[in-house]
């Protein structure tokens, strides 16, 4: 269970919002509203929200508490929120 997340997120093959395949050299990033791996594109649009920066301050808070006891590495998990990441 313990890296259960960085391999059904990191490695996802589509993005979750729009559909677009994703290469394992592909930068994708996690949603702050539903934790799914999502294209470059998906989170600049994210970004546009006008609720962004205040669901986004949320998540990480949230995000700390919830993976600190069901995952090895909540700030790995956390962190890919923010970081574009690779497969
Ligand atoms: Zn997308």
């Amino acid at each position: 269970m313990k890296d259960d997340w960085a391999e059904k997120l990191s490695c996802a093959t589509h993005c979750y919002r729009c559909d677009h395949k994703l290469d394992p050299k592909d930068l994708r990033i996690l949603s702050v509203y539903d934790h799914q791996a999502i294209c470059m594109a998906c989170k600049n649009d994210e970004q546009e929200r006008p609720d962004y920066e205040e669901v986004s301050k949320q998540t990480i808070g949230q995000c700390m508490i919830d993976t600190e006891l069901q995952y090895g590495d909540p700030e790995g998990y956390c962190f890919h929120h923010f970081y574009p990441f690779k497969c």
